[in-house]
């Protein structure tokens, strides 16, 4: 195995990347093999959708195939290498479809097909241990020796970034919104993959096109969640359980909490949400169900504490599943793309069985003293007050926002963002996405012109949110993104993070400070095109960094 695809990749002075028997996540040898496998074969998929488009045919099954087979692979989310050898014989049957249809609408064209090689035409092998043998013509790093390592890292963003914009769009699908620009980006990009393009420039407009189509995923997925369940709301959510059964409900999913209210509903159990579905309080018609009670615990990385803590089931949503420990094995559940070997999976949300366990479990013996935190402030409700906002800017009031947004982990170096928020002067306005806002969003930071200093915009799913909010501000102001007083401090982890930060690339967003560390798979060569075209910059110390881009904007 080899994997870098997140911040916490095995790094040592020889170089980063996890390549054991298992990754730092947890992932063994044979389940990333396999993962690398299924996305060779997807990029075969890519190729033939990519000309059967450009002859006026598509294959939407095809296409989905894609951003379920991709969301797999993200970390943390499916390790399950049996589910791998099954999504391998799905994708060489799509991509046979695929070729047919290639063909079929190449003769229709009165064109001779081509006849593709790579990524087309491997032929997968059928059980566990042959596609192992198969693995080295799929590995990430292939070709490192002849076209060097610059190429393989921004082959790899391009990569990375795919996986986090199947993982949106997924979300926003399996919600009712597809966009077929998002689809034809894939497909081009799969293509480019395939035929291990290997010229900087084209890799790196590659790589800004994928942050664009990533812009209308996210859009599709604001769409869908704002759709389907209201626009959120400022809504003040319990942190501590109240007495009672109990079903803890983690990930991203929204649609998949929808479907456990109404399972539990009149039950008498109470439903509370972990980690990144605590903006699912903020939406009128998810927070309508009463026994929807509150948040539970905090970001992903301590759910192995908090989820044997938890006297009730457990449903892994979406993805940032960590290996699920003897003391709750037996009563945590998967949904969607996620998985674990010996893990109950929960097919065609059908929670009934999720139920039962919470009838069958103690639930909280008692009331824990009331604790609340206010969240939701999505774009709608800044956007409401934007002329307050505007007269405070314009008065002196507020002299800054600082967007600390992304994900959360267990790097040492993450006390970064909460000493930032801790740091940042009282005329500051601090907005929030991701679940790196769990180590601040217990921290009372006070107000500032009526208005809350922290305002919690809502999941990683919605960085749409902050984009939106940071145009119309600059739209008012009459002045660009970069001239606002306004900086973007992010936290990555995965690769949502990745395809979010190629959006603020190719929207033009520069002086992005990204961190912990800076993602493996960008060699010191890319990072420097990076800082150069971009302005992005490694986060330093919470103190001087404040004071660098309070400077900036002075
Ligand atoms: S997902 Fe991250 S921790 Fe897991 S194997 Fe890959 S780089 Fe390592
Ligand atoms: S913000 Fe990132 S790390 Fe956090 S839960 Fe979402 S995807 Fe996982």
């Amino acid at each position: 195995m080899f994997c870098y695809q997140c911040e916490q990749t095995y790094r040592s002075d020889e170089g980063a990347g996890c390549a054991g028997a298992k990754g730092m996540c947890g992932k063994d040898a044979a389940t990333a093999d396999l993962q690398d496998i299924l996305l060779y074969v997807c990029e075969g998929i890519g190729q033939y959708l990519h000309r059967a488009r450009g002859l006026g045919a598509r294959d939407i099954e095809a296409d989905r195939f894609i951003l379920f087979a991709f969301f797999t692979t993200l970390t943390n989310v499916n390790f399950n290498s049996m589910k791998f050898v099954e999504l391998i014989q799905q994708a060489s049957l799509t991509r046979d479809r695929a070729k047919a249809l290639y063909e079929k609408a190449s003769f229709a064209a009165c064109k001779y097909p081509e006849t593709l090689s790579g990524a087309a035409a491997f032929v997968p092998a059928k059980d566990m241990s042959s596609l192992l043998a198969q693995a080295s013509e799929a590995a990430v790093r292939k070709g490192a020796e002849v076209f060097g390592e610059d190429i393989v890292g921004l082959r790899s963003l391009i990569l990375y970034g795919l996986k986090g914009i199947c993982a949106y769009a997924y979300h926003a699908r399996v919600l009712g919104q597809e966009r077929d620009a998002i689809y034809e980006a894939i497909e081009h990009a799969l293509d480019v993959l395939a035929r291990r393009e290997s010229d900087i420039s084209a890799l790196l407009d590659e790589a800004l096109s994928i942050g664009r189509a990533n812009f209308i995923a996210m859009e599709a997925l604001d769409a869908a969640n704002t759709g389907t369940f209201g626009a959120p709301a400022p809504t003040s959510v319990r942190v501590t359980p109240i007495k009672g059964k109990a079903i803890l409900v983690s990930g991203h999913d929204l649609k998949d909490l929808h479907a456990i209210l109404e399972a539990t509903k009149d039950k008498g159990i109470n439903v509370y949400t972990h980690g990144e579905l605590l903006p699912a309080h903020s939406y009128p018609k998810l927070k309508a169900y009463l026994h929807l009670v509150g948040n539970y615990g905090g970001a992903w990385q301590d759910q192995q504490k908090e989820f044997a803590e938890f006297p009730g089931p457990v449903v892994m949503t979406s993805n940032c599943l960590i290996e699920p420990q003897p003391r709750y094995r037996g009563r945590i559940f998967t949904a969607g793309p996620v998985g674990w070997a010996g893990v109950r999976h929960i097919a065609n949300e059908d929670f009934s069985i999720v139920v039962q366990a919470a009838q069958a479990l103690p639930g909280f013996a008692e009331d824990a003293p009331v604790k609340t935190i206010t969240i939701g402030f999505g774009r709608d409700t800044v956007l409401g007050v934007a002329d307050k906002v505007i007269d405070a800017v314009k008065a002196g009031a507020i002299r800054h926002f600082f967007l600390i947004g992304g994900c959360d982990g267990a790097a040492p170096g993450r006390n970064y963002y909460s000493e930032f928020a801790d740091e940042a002067p009282k005329d500051t306005v601090i907005l929030t996405i991701g679940c790196g806002k769990y180590r601040f969003n217990k921290h009372d930071l006070g107000t500032i012109g009526g208005l809350p200093r922290l305002l919690d915009m809502g999941q990683c799913n919605d960085a749409y949110s902050a984009l939106i909010v940071a145009t119309k501000l600059a739209e008012a102001f009459g002045v660009g993104v970069n001239e606002l007083p306004l900086s973007l401090i992010v936290s990555w982890f995965e690769q949502k993070a990745a395809a979010v930060l190629l959006t603020l690339l190719a929207l033009g967003v520069r002086n992005v400070r990204l961190g912990p560390t800076l993602p493996a798979f960008l060699t010191p060569a890319l990072v420097d095109v990076l800082v150069e075209k971009f302005g992005i910059q490694p986060v330093g110390e919470a103190k001087a960094d404040i004071e660098a881009s309070l400077s900036r904007a002075a």
